[in-house]
């Protein structure tokens, strides 16, 4: 008689930046408990552990081994990325090892990596095991970074394509046709195309066509025209990870649920920016101005460092309809009946977040993707307000009392609901969202 066949043995490299591992953590339970006979390691480093949520049984968290961040952590960020990419290559090859070990001997069957973390392709294929990526951020981002060199000889680079074609449509390429030469990520043909990021960035999108299936988190709404992702093997499209992954319980130091259950259903802006992105300090002060102008109350997830750009006695005067938090717990907070608007850089994972808690977004994006996300919520979906230029008070006030009172607020307000339904739907067994989270997890059973 034989022996049976070892379980399959799933390793999982986050990329430990911005929010990248939070994505992945939650791909990693929902595919954990899709597939409780198979092993999962979660490989990323060690201080990015602390804030995910408990997991037990078949998913383990595995450190890559140190020296990865040695450029310190008053090093900029794009410093201590580009050790960590530099390191990566031979760290991935040691944690598939260490992994291994950890899961009593049974070897790494499949490869699922942050589509930033491409480097581990070479691993999975010296193993002879399938890649998979997981792409968390803006769904249609992955065609800019796919046609890097098609943008980049249609309009030139550098700033002067970007003087002269700003405005025209990217609609030459399927799926872009929203979209601006503006709104275009840095590193695509402005912005910097030869900062050792961007030079990183072009060889995903060159090596992302290599992947056994490419998984995007996306609204339901970003689920039709498929052929725009011609050049992967298998696009996945599945729902919003935190559908997907629901986590509980959520902490809320500061307090923000109790405060929001004494306001009106829908009167609250909640005000966040994410964990990289900064207004440069006059829009902050402008922000702030036109918070207070409004008169509409307001949550605020601000760091404590950055409080000092906040015009004088502003949070005095505000004290009675404004709090000011260093973190709020942003699911439930766009859960609560209470919030209004959501004024946003348009991340995606916040973005995913306030559409599918059925919440109009004010979007004053920052980089990389967010003018993108910006564009897609006003343009194709319109359930936002893309707030294109420099924030001044007054043109703050007109553009929330827009959204809070008037009739373009009612309109998104109504196709926020419906594109929320559509996902929610979409997510039900035999719905396409699902159908394609089903084909992942077969992928990743060996199946
Ligand atoms: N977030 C949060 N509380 C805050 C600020 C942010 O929970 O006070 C979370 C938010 O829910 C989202 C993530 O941080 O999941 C931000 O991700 P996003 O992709 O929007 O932006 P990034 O941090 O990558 O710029």
């Amino acid at each position: 008689s034989s022996s049976p066949p070892p379980p399959q043995h799933v390793a999982l490299f986050a990329f430990p930046f911005g929010t990248h591992v939070a994505p992945l953590h939650a791909l990693a339970r929902a595919l954990a408990s899709a597939a409780p006979e198979a092993i999962f390691s979660f490989i990323s480093t060690p201080e990015t552990f602390t804030p995910l949520p408990q997991t037990s049984g078949n998913l383990r968290l595995i450190p890559f081994e140190g020296g990865m961040l040695d450029a310190g952590s008053s090093a900029g960020v794009l410093d201590r990325i580009g050790k960590f990419l530099a390191a990566a290559p031979e760290k991935i090859g040691a944690a598939v090892k260490t992994a291994k070990a950890n899961a009593g001997g049974v070897p790494v069957s499949c490869v699922v990596s942050d589509a930033f973390m491409w480097m581990a392709e070479s691993t999975a294929e010296e193993m002879r095991v399938p890649w998979i990526a997981l792409f968390s951020a803006f769904t249609l981002s992955i065609l800019t970074h796919i046609h890097t060199d098609d943008l980049r000889s249609h309009f030139g680079i550098e700033e002067e394509a970007m003087a002269a074609h700003a405005d025209e449509p990217l609609d030459f390429i399927p799926g872009l046709a929203a979209m601006r030469v503006r709104d275009l990520p840095e590193g695509i043909i402005h912005g910097g195309t030869n900062t050792n990021f961007s030079v990183h960035l072009r060889r995903m999108g060159q090596r992302l066509p290599r992947a056994a299936a490419v998984v995007l988190p996306t609204l339901a709404a970003f689920e039709q025209d498929l052929f725009v992702y011609g050049k992967l093997n298998l696009p996945l499209l599945i729902g919003p990870l935190n559908l997907l992954s629901p986590t509980t319980p959520i902490s809320d130091k500061e307090h923000c649920l109790p405060w929001l259950d004494s306001y009106a259903s829908s009167s609250v802006a909640y005000v966040a920016f994410g964990t990289v992105a900064f207004l440069p300090p006059a829009e902050l002060a402008e922000l702030a101005h036109g918070l207070e102008d409004s008169g509409v109350p307001f949550l605020w997830s601000i760091k404590k460092d950055l409080r000092s750009g906040l015009p004088d006695g502003f949070e005095e005067r505000t004290r009675l309809r404004g709090k000011l938090v260093s973190w709020a717990p942003q699911v439930p907070v766009l859960s609560h009946p209470a919030v209004g608007v959501f004024v946003s850089h348009c991340g995606w994972n916040s973005t995913l977040e306030s559409i599918s808690a059925g919440v109009v977004m004010l979007c004053k994006p920052i980089f990389a993707d967010q003018r993108m996300v910006a564009r897609a919520m006003e343009e194709m979906l319109g359930v936002g307000r893309y707030f294109d230029d420099v924030i001044t008070r007054e043109g703050f006030v007109t553009a929330v009392d827009g959204i809070m009172r008037g009739i373009d607020g009612k309109r998104m307000r109504e196709r926020v609901k419906k594109v929320r339904e559509k996902t929610v739907e979409a997510m039900l067994p035999g719905g396409r969202l699902s159908e394609n989270f089903n084909v992942l997890v077969e992928l990743v059973r060996g199946r």
